[in-house]
């Protein structure tokens, strides 16, 4: 859990790192000038409606090419991001390219309403001027406010709950949509319900992925029906079986996001994929 030291110092605990401790001030380093290099894209995975398997959206993921190490994974260079402070130009390269290739991908027949999530640091929501820079991106492109959705996480609340309340109270005015991402797996989850203004709600991986623990479901079900209640939509994350897709689709489980239905494409891809579709449509 990362701990505030005052001011915008974080200290990290990261039990990975002490064993590589040289490896890791290397790759500071290396994201530093991996930023000039062109070593950062961005990776654009489906999200399908789950009652048809439609793209209605994608997920917007930083990829990093190493030149010597090969691909480093976000889980590894993300939270170096965030303890550096080279966050919030990752993030901003991540919003304008995510909300560049947006626009480009609705202008194709039928996508006008398609959109694109984007996620968020908690550090990049409290320390850059966010707020403007959604407004001016959304601008620079032209696209509507709903179509960005930006995903954000548990930390939210640790760092500054009345500054992330008033920035996400300024964002939603602006019509861009908020989800939680990862929901269930913090401890503070639910009471982020009552004190932020989320549409949207994506169910944690661990509740869908891998070994069927016989608690799932009913956890899984409680979430969906909570999540409707209080009138939010729903993406379930990694769900990989036809059972569980089935019993999501029965809760009206609006959407999902998993390797079953596609893994993170390159945006050339993403974009091949919107075409087939709507060419198949016209014929
Ligand atoms: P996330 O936001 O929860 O993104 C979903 C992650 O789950 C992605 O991993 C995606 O590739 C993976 N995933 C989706 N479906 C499946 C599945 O069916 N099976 C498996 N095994 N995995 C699946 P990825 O791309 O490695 O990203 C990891 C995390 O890194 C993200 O989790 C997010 O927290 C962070 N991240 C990625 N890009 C950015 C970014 O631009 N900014 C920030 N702040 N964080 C980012
Ligand atoms: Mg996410
Ligand atoms: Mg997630
Ligand atoms: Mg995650």
């Amino acid at each position: 859990q990362a701990k505030r030291l005052g001011g915008d110092r974080i200290e990290p605990f990261r039990p990975s790192f002490k064993t590589h401790a040289s490896g890791r001030v290397e790759l500071e380093s290396d994201l530093r000038r991996a930023f000039g290099r062109n070593e950062l894209t961005l990776a654009f995975q489906p999200i399908v409606k789950l009652a048809t398997g439609e793209i209605v959206g994608f997920e917007a993921l930083m990829r990093w090419q190493h030149a010597k190490r090969g691909p480093v994974s976000p889980a590894e260079f993300i939270p170096i991001a965030e303890n550096t402070g080279l966050i919030v130009q990752l993030g901003q390269f991540a919003l304008d390219e995510a909300v560049r290739r947006l626009s480009d991908w609705q202008k194709l027949p039928g996508q006008s309403k398609l959109f694109c999530s984007v996620n968020i640091s908690s550090r990049q929501l409290i320390r850059q001027d966010l707020v403007n820079d959604v407004r001016q991106i959304l601008k620079r492109y032209g696209i509507a406010p709903e179509t960005l959705k930006l995903e954000l996480t548990e930390s939210l609340v640790m760092d500054n709950p009345e500054r992330s309340a008033k920035l996400l109270d300024n964002l939603k005015q602006m019509g861009v949509g908020l989800s939680l991402d990862d929901f269930g797996t913090g401890y503070s989850s639910l009471s982020y319900l009552m004190r932020f203004p989320f549409d949207t709600l994506k169910i944690d991986q661990s509740f869908l992925r891998g070994d069927a623990q016989p608690q799932r479901p009913i956890i899984v079900q409680s979430i969906v029906t909570m999540a409707h209640q209080l009138g939010l939509a729903v993406v379930a994350e990694g769900v990989d079986n036809e059972l569980d897709a089935g019993r999501l689709r029965q809760l009206n489980c609006e959407y999902a996001q998993s390797y079953m239905f596609s893994p993170p494409l390159t945006a050339e891809e993403a974009r091949r994929r919107l075409q087939d579709r709507t060419t198949k449509k016209a014929s």
